[in-house]
């Protein structure tokens, strides 16, 4: 039985993985743990989970949060990461939380010396496999407009979505460009001809949306679109529980999803 703390419990990530622990055979819940000041202190874990009291509230973030955890599953804001690293003790880190800056990238590289450290913008099968196919069409179709467009609920804080980057970072990288330099972020103005090799990318906020991506290839003759939509939350945190018991016990070191999936 591997033991599973969550950090971010109580927020739409958290209890679902919350759930897929308390439902699962070999994972127990070692701690849920959440913001100081949460109205969701003190709160049963299974509650929030949508299941049965399982006797484990919800416990503020701080020394000790983690005791007894060999993973640990975050899905909070790149400020609540930063300020969990110190207590993570001994224990694997699965982080899904986006909009990370290099201050926090830099720390996760820290910790990965010590223990292994897993990120992924995205947990679903279907995306991690686009990631693939987008740079397979980015080297394949070399002279090819790349456009991203993703499209989130409202209350989505970061943009454009960590899995939106991920894609230009794919095909940028299949073409031997960096992101920052080709990037074109939303357009607006008089801003004349799209230049040969800018990646566009777009982020819509809409409604209740689960999480959209598509990535265009556009020449003078013909679109190619590849497309990924997200259904439901739950694929995400079956993506983390699945990452959590491939990470537990491996090396110190930094690892992503594809290796997990064995994809590309
Ligand atoms: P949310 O706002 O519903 O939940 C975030 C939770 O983190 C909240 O409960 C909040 O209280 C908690 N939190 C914030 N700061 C904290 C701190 N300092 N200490 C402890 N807890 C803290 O957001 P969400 O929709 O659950 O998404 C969370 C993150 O996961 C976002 O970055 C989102 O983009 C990302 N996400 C990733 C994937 C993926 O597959 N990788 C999928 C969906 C969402």
């Amino acid at each position: 039985m591997r033991s599973v703390a969550v950090l971010g419990a109580s927020g739409r990530m958290g209890r679902l993985v919350l759930a897929e622990v308390l439902d699962s055979n070999d994972l127990t819940l070692a701690a849920a743990v959440g913001r100081m000041g949460s109205p969701t202190i003190g709160v049963d874990a299974g509650i929030l989970a949508g299941r049965q009291e399982c006797g484990l509230s919800v416990i503020p973030l701080g020394p000790g949060a983690f005791a007894g955890a060999d993973v640990v599953i975050d899905f909070s804001l790149p400020e609540g990461l930063l300020a969990a690293l110190p207590f993570l003790g001994d224990a694997a880190l699965v982080s899904g939380t986006t909009g990370l800056d290099p201050i926090v990238d830099a720390a996760l590289t820290e910790r990965a010396a010590v223990a292994p450290v897993l990120t992924a913008a995205n947990f679903s099968t279907g995306v991690n496999l686009l990631l693939d196919l987008v740079a397979r069409a980015a080297r394949a179709l070399p002279g090819h407009d790349i456009e991203i467009v993703e499209v989130h609920h409202r209350h989505k804080r970061d943009a454009p979505s960590g899995t939106a980057l991920a894609l230009g970072r794919s095909a940028a990288d299949a073409r031997d460009a960096a992101l920052d330099q080709v990037a074109v972020h939303g357009r607006i103005g008089n801003i004349g001809a799209r230049s040969q090799g800018e990646i566009g990318i777009h982020a819509v906020r809409s409604g209740g949306v689960v999480g959209d991506h598509s990535v265009t290839l556009g020449a003078a003759g013909e679109t190619l679109e590849l497309r990924h939509s997200a259904i439901s939350r739950s694929v995400f945190a079956q993506g983390a529980i699945t990452a959590a018991r491939w990470l537990s016990g491996r090396a110190p070191g930094r690892y992503d999803m594809k290796q997990v999936l064995g994809i590309g």
